[in-house]
This record gives structure tokens, sequence and C-alpha cells, in this order.
């Protein structure tokens, strides 16, 4: 089994609200799907937000086959909590909030088990063996990897933003040699910012995440005179904008969460990483503030998980089907992870043999210095100004580039990329997603 270390260098190690799938008896596929499409500001891909709601309530069923205990009631009625955007309780969990740590512990298990699996822990990927028109496998640290098929999993973007809730690994790295390799990316300037991050500046707690499930349990956003200003189960970018514009009319680095009504039982994890940090969430509210959260953008690919490079797919957050728009609805991507890579996993081994590969390709993957970083919060954060975004154009590695360009491209506010020059939706925009290939300039197109 792989060491947790591994694990936890993973964004699904850490989630904590769980996986939505509409299961409850008041539920159904179809509200599931009118909630990702509503909370995705029009900028959903339709098909995909359909598959994923309908097969859903499968991938639960599925992974407690495979042993992974989720939370029941005392009837044994699996617990369903309610985040915001969802219109109904409809989102699974395991362990209070460590379903990510349950999740991920159980499936390294199986995979260990599997004699047909080979891991190589700690190999880093770093670059894809393509020739341009088809991809042949993989180069790592530890040497290269012909493959009928190669299948990315590489995770996010989102570490990219100084100020995240990720791990640090999430920095596209899948995007970027994907991207080198032939295959087309899409909506870049998509970034989400979970509006309740700690706020505890110059500290390694800065950027915790205090999962949206408290707020679902009755957890309010307090403002600088102890008031609530905000509906607390808006979608993340109404609660994130709000929170921002009271920062700013305080003066204030954070507003405040209060917790003090919530049965510590149900997010044990929760109380204790706040405590481990300092606070008494018990006795008084925790500062928060938005943090780079979830990059909706990504490798573009079709409802199998396929590229636009043969040979090639992409599964889980580096991969974008266009699912979640403008904006992620809480727990959906979890569930995409499995609904969609269960499909890529079908249609991966479909694939025909192509014989032998090409020649080693020269190009090598370079992680982004630490100034990315600073640079992409200062100038790609939660409110885009042109000249900002343009000055980012300069930075040395090539997603910070293409965030800005995507950016500048978009003008228009919608979901959680929200241009100062340009505050109002665009209609003409709708359903409509920036795509671009390995010459960076991007262009619009149309996904049904
Ligand atoms: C704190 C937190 C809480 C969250 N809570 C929820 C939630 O409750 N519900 C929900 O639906 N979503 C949640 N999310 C989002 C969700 O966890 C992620 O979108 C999802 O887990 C992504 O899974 P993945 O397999 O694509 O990537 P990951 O789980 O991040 O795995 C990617 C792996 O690839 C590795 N990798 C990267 N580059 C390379 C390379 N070059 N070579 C080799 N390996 C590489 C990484 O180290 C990592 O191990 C949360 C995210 C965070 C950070």
């Amino acid at each position: 089994m792989a060491h947790e270390q591994t694990l936890r260098e993973s964004s699904s190690f850490w989630a904590q609200g769980g996986l939505a799938a509409a299961i409850g008896p008041d539920d159904s596929p179809e509200l599931h799907a009118e909630d990702t499409v509503a909370a995705g500001r029009d900028a959903c891909r339709r098909s995909a937000a359909e598959a994923l709601a309908r097969e859903a309530p499968e991938v639960v069923g599925e992974l407690e086959r495979r042993g992974v205990d989720f939370d029941r009631d005392a009837d044994g009625n699996l617990e369903l909590a309610l985040e915001g955007g969802h219109s109904r309780r409809r989102v699974v969990h395991a362990g209070g909030a460590g379903t990510g740590k349950r999740i991920t512990e159980r499936l390294a298990q199986l995979a260990a088990a599997e004699t047909r699996v080979h891991v190589a822990e700690g190999a880093s990927a770093l670059a894809l063996w393509s020739d341009g028109a088809r991809c042949h496998g993989v180069i790592a640290d530890s040497g290269p990897v012909a493959a009928r098929t190669t299948v990315l999993a590489t995770g996010g973007a989102a570490a990219l933003w100084a100020r995240t809730t990720n791990p640090w690994g999430a920095i596209g790295a899948g995007a970027v040699m994907a991207n080198a390799a032939g295959a087309e990316l899409a909506d870049l300037e998509l970034c989400q910012f979970h509006p309740t991050a700690l706020a505890a500046p110059g500290t390694d707690a800065d950027g915790l995440l205090v999962t949206e499930a408290v707020r679902g349990e009755g957890a309010t956003l307090l403002d600088a005179s102890g008031q609530r200003f905000t509906d607390e189960l808006a979608p993340r970018d109404a609660v994130t904008l709000s929170i921002l514009e009271r920062m700013d009319q305080e003066g204030r680095d954070h507003v405040s969460l209060d917790l003090r009504g919530l049965e510590r039982e149900r997010f044990p994890n929760v109380f204790e990483a706040l405590e481990g940090a300092g606070f008494q969430p018990e006795r008084d509210p925790v500062p928060v503030a938005p943090a780079s959260h979830y990059v909706m953008g990504g490798v573009a690919t079709d409802l199998e998980g396929r590229t636009s490079l043969p040979g090639l797919f992409a599964v889980g957050e580096t991969a974008c089907t266009g699912l979640h728009g403008a904006n992620r609805l809480a727990s959906n991507s979890l569930t995409e992870c499995f609904v969609l890579g269960t499909r890529a996993a079908a249609a991966a081994l479909r694939e025909p043999d192509q014989g032998s590969p090409p020649e080693l390709p020269k190009w090598r993957f370079t992680p982004p210095p630490a100034s990315t970083r600073a640079a992409v919060w200062r100038l790609a954060g939660p409110r885009r100004r042109a000249e900002e975004l343009e000055a980012l154009l300069e930075d040395p590695y090539p997603l910070a580039r293409l965030v800005a360009r995507f950016a500048l491209e978009r003008r228009e506010s919608r979901g959680s990329h929200r241009r100062v020059e340009f505050p109002g939706r665009d209609p003409g925009l709708d359903g409509r997603h920036l795509v671009c290939g390995p010459d960076g300039e991007p262009a619009w197109h149309a996904w049904g």
C-alpha cells in the first residue's frame, strides 16, 4: 500500500465534504444536474452535468462494494449533507470530514493487492512520449514507459495561486505536459476560490480549508461587528464575492466563521485542525478568507476522457470536460473523478495497439519558481484587471502565462472569473469554452 505521505500529496486525500449523488428520497439526477448547471453560471457542458448526475449514485454503491464505509444514520441510511448550491441534501461522507482520507486509503490498499497493477511510488512524470500526432507513453524520472494508452491523472493547478487550499504539487504539470505533447487545453481562466480558508498569514495553517459542510449544518459568516452579511449556502462564487466586498468595506483581510453551534462529533477533524492551528472554534469565531481551491479548466476531453491527442486520456481535476462551467458545485469533483474515470478506463481499453513508439522527445517539464505562485495570486486572483493580467504574460511558467492569456480573452465576469473592467456577464458567451492548442492561442468553442 502507498505510504500515507504519498497520499497526502494528493488533493483527494484532503477532501472533506464528500461526494455529491442524488440518493435521497426527495432527490433526482435531474435536480442534481439542474443545480450543477445553475452553479456553473450557464457555462457548463450540459451533457457532462447530466452524465455525472445520472451515474453518481452507482459510483457511491461501487465504492461501498469495494469497502469504503460512508457515514450512516441510526437507521442505517447513508447520511446526506447539505452544501452550498445544492437544493437537496446529497453529499455522502466518511469519517465526518475525513472522506478523502478514507477513500484514498482504501483504494490504495486495493491497488497494492492487485497483481496486475505496478505502482511506481515516488516517480515523477517529466513528459509525454509523443510525436505530436499520437501519445505513446510517458517519460518519468525513473525512465520511459511505452503504453498503448496513457491516462493523465495528475490533479489540478490551484496551488499555482500562492494562497490556496491545495497541496503544493497541484501546479498543473499534467496540463503543461499534455499541451507540450500536442493536446488542447480549455477554460484555464476558470479557477474557483473557496470562500472559507483559514486566514492565518505567515503560518503553515494559512489556507487550511474549512469545509462548506459546516455551513450546511449551521455555521455562519460574521463581519467585524459580529453580524451575518450573506447567504452562507449560496454557490461558492457568490459567497466568495460577498466576503471580498465585506473585507474591502471593513479594510480587513478576513471575516469570521462561527462554528460554535455545531456538534463537534460531526466534524471532529475540522475542530482538531483548527485547534492545531491555535484557534478555539468552540469558544470564538475563526478568521477566514477566500483562497484558490479548484481549477475548472485543464486538458480538454470528451465525456470518455479522450483528449485531442490520440492515445492520451485525462481524468479528474487535470481534465476539463466542461462539467463545472464557471463555478464548480461543491462535492461534484470527487464524483466526477469516479464517473468520468470509470468511463475513461473503459474507453482506454478499447484503444488500438500502435506498434513501436517514435524516438524520445527532448522536451522536459520544469516546475514553476516560487515567484510564479506569488505572481499568479497577485495578478490573476479573485478580481482581475487587464494591466495585471498583461504583466503575468511575462511569467516563466507556461501555465501561468496561459491563465493570463485566457483571462484576458474572457471579457466578462462569470462565476469565479471576475474582470474589474467587465463586471457583467456576456450572454453571448453562455455555453462557450476557450480552447487552445500547443500554440497557446485561445479560441471560443461551443460544447454540447
Ligand atoms: C482541501 C481540499 C478539500 C476538498 N474537498 C472536496 C470535497 O469534499 N468534495 C469534492 O468533490 N472535492 C473536494 N476537493 C477537490 C477534490 O479533492 C479534487 O478535485 C480531486 O480529489 C482531484 O483528484 P485527482 O485524482 O484529479 O487529483 P489528486 O487527488 O490531486 O491526485 C493527483 C496526483 O498526481 C500527482 N502528480 C502531479 N504531478 C505529477 C507528475 N508530474 N508525476 C507524477 N505524479 C504527479 C500528485 O502528487 C497527486 O498525488 C477538495 C480539494 C481540497 C484541496
